[in-house]
């Protein structure tokens, strides 16, 4: 079996390279929520300029997704924190249709590695027209996703885009996930229940067995 990576470690030491350096690196940061951003803005705020890029048209419904980019906009108000929010169109039937094929996927599996490459693919493509010299994103959080499968296709897809540097991180490494919870309970933020997509939102209905 192949040995897991320790991304946050990683993570560290291009933080040390990066302060050494003496440089601030302009960095688009993949934003899908407030809760998420919470710990990773903690760790990279002063060792980058950060953007956000908020690309999550696999979010479902449109109100799900209205309300989590509010909740990230709000956050970043409450703290006084000069970072600008890229939003992209939201077209969550046209998301999909790369992702139907795995419908019956159990959160975690293949239908969830497209949709990580689908928006870092996207993240690529803007922070390299635009200048950017990191792109990463604060997914690895979370505990349900997979911060091996997440690096590595950030990685890969790092090749096609030359200028860009994928950030490795692990943020839920060290109590992340734990830390942030403080933090949303003292912002009180709004924290969802379900991943995103309309599959997990329909996992989670039935699980829990309300009406839509
Ligand atoms: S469960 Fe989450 S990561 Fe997986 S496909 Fe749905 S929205 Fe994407």
């Amino acid at each position: 079996m192949e040995n897991k990576k320790n991304y946050q470690k990683l993570l560290e030491k291009e933080l040390d390279l990066i302060e050494k350096s003496g440089k601030k690196p302009k960095l688009l940061l993949h934003a899908c929520c407030g809760p998420c951003f919470t710990i990773p803005h903690e760790i990279l705020k002063g060792h980058f300029e950060i953007t956000i890029l908020y690309n999550n048209s696999n979010i479902y419904p449109k109100k799900e997704h209205d309300r989590r980019l509010a909740e990230l906009k709000k956050y970043i108000k409450d703290l006084n924190a000069d970072i600008k929010v890229i939003e992209t169109n939201y077209d969550n039937e046209k998301y999909n249709l790369d992702l139907e094929p795995r419908a019956g996927d159990k959160e975690g599996h293949e239908r969830c590695r497209i949709c990580f490459r689908k928006r870092l693919k996207e993240g690529f493509e803007y922070a390299y027209k635009n200048g950017f010299d990191y792109f990463g994103t604060v997914m690895t959080i979370s505990r349900y996703k997979n911060a091996q499968d997440i690096n590595k296709i950030g990685e890969s897809l790092a090749v096609d885009y030359p200028t860009v540097k994928w950030l490795y991180a692990d943020f839920k490494k060290n109590n992340g996930y734990e830390k942030s919870l403080i933090i949303i309970k003292e912002h009180e933020m709004y924290f969802q229940e379900y991943c995103g997509c309309k599959y997990s939102y329909e996992a989670y209905i039935n699980k829990h067995n309300t009406s839509k």
